[in-house]
């Protein structure tokens, strides 16, 4: 039986090889039809939502637990584990393929099985447990470094040494489609001598990679390589939404609190890790060589192209202002992960891992208006006369992310949000 990242694998479903959701991917989402149906495990195929839900009852997964797949979130299923996250998707692919007759030529199981993705309401795909957000680009720090501190020594003494992150908020995580409302906060530009309070002026994106950790760890001990990737379900496209000015006047001396907390978007669909074994490429060198617990001996950097679109209130398409790749992140996902259960925090089943914005070498790699802009000072041009250094009330931001194979595309789909007016 040939592995379900075979290249040469087919559907019985017609698959566009430009679509995010060939054969090869099988990500998993949570989706409620039209006509009504609860919330519930699906995976995109093509044009379509294959309802788990219909097929578990149908007995053709059998995961060993009833209901797992019933659920508005992935959380039960991840909490089962790696063998049956990798079992469950060899018998999904199974039944996809073009010349296995067991689905493809049941019409009733099929009707039942399949809705239409254009037809499919699509939900927050995990309980989020706890969210934590990275700083893992050196390109994304040292632009920001040569902005705010220091444009001869733009990295902080720790940065090659720690991945640096801070405790963000699970609250506010929300599936792509949500408007964000710009948030109030408050402000003190360097010009004036106190603080007032009102909306951010200075509202920005991240273009960044969430790890969805499905396996937990317990408090009080550490992790190896090897069982910080065990514990990695997948990934998602994350727009960390930031609010500049508040978070100039707030950050010190503890970081990031409220210019970080007031949205944080998601793309519906986790591509498995499984699925992006293929696109595994090497990270950055690392200089000077992490600590022991850090290093690493695999290829724990994927080659996934991002990019992002924004599209104002006067515009028909999105105009492209970023277009970069995953594979610069100087910081692993695991390294992260294993620094992160470093000192004996636990981790659960459904947290979730910001990458921090990355950022690539070349100007058009650039991924947040922080640094397109050069903090406010080179204005975007964009098609119709309108400019932009931070996003305007109306504005919508499209980030998207696929990895390239021969013929076909492990996609992300997108993450989307429009801003809309404080209150
Ligand atoms: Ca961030």
């Amino acid at each position: 039986m040939s592995h379900p990242n075979d290249p040469t694998l087919r559907s019985f479903i017609d698959i566009d090889p430009a679509s995010n959701f060939p054969i090869q991917n099988l990500p998993y989402g949570v989706f409620s039809a039209k006509d009504g149906l609860v919330p519930r495990v699906g995976v995109a195929i093509g044009d379509y939502v294959l309802d788990l839900c219909e097929l578990d009852q149908d007995g053709r997964l059998d995961v060993g637990e009833l209901g797992v797949f019933a659920a508005p979130s992935l959380n039960r299923f991840m909490a089962l584990g790696p063998k049956v996250w990798s079992r469950t998707r060899a018998r999904i692919s199974k039944l996809l393929r073009h010349d296995n007759p067991d689905l493809r030529d049941n019409d009733e199981l099929r009707r039942r099985a399949l809705v239409p993705i254009k037809d499919a309401k699509l939900y927050l795909p995990i309980a989020v447990a706890g969210y934590t957000d990275f700083y893992s680009s050196k390109e994304h720090a040292t632009n920001v470094g040569a902005m705010f501190r220091d444009r001869t020594n733009p990295l902080l003494p720790n940065w090659l040494h720690i991945p640096i992150g801070y405790n963000g908020r699970a609250s506010t995580v929300v599936v792509s489609g949500t408007t964000v409302r710009r948030p109030r906060g408050q402000l003190k530009p360097p010009r004036e001598e106190l603080p007032s309070f009102g909306p951010c002026k200075r509202l920005d994106f991240e273009l960044e990679m969430g790890v969805v950790v499905g396996q937990p760890s317990p408090m009080g001990e550490m992790l190896t390589e090897q069982q910080a990737e065990e514990m990695i379900f997948g990934f998602v496209l994350l727009n960390d939404w930031s609010a500049r000015d508040i978070q100039q006047w707030e950050y010190v001396p503890l970081g990031p609190f409220q210019a970080k907390a007031f949205a944080t978007s998601i793309s519906p669909w986790i591509v498995t890790r499984e699925a992006l074994e293929p696109f595994r490429v090497h990270g950055p060198a690392q200089e000077p060589t992490p600590l022991s617990y850090l290093r690493q001996a695999g290829a724990n950097n994927y080659d996934i192209v991002l990019d992002v679109g924004l599209r104002t209130p006067r515009m028909n398409e999105p105009q492209n202002i970023c277009r970069t790749n995953f594979k610069y992140m100087y910081w692993s996902s695991v390294q992260q992960l294993v620094h992160h259960a470093s000192s004996g925090c636990a981790m659960n089943v459904g947290d979730l891992l910001g990458s921090g914005t990355i950022s690539g070498p070349e100007e058009s790699e650039r991924g947040s208006l922080l640094e397109i802009s050069w903090n406010g000072t080179a204005a975007i041009e964009l098609p119709g006369g309108e400019k932009r250094t931070f996003l305007e009330d109306g504005d919508s931001l499209t980030m998207r992310g696929w990895c390239q194979g021969n013929g076909f595309r492990v996609g992300f789909g997108e993450v989307e949000g429009t801003i809309v007016p404080a209150l």
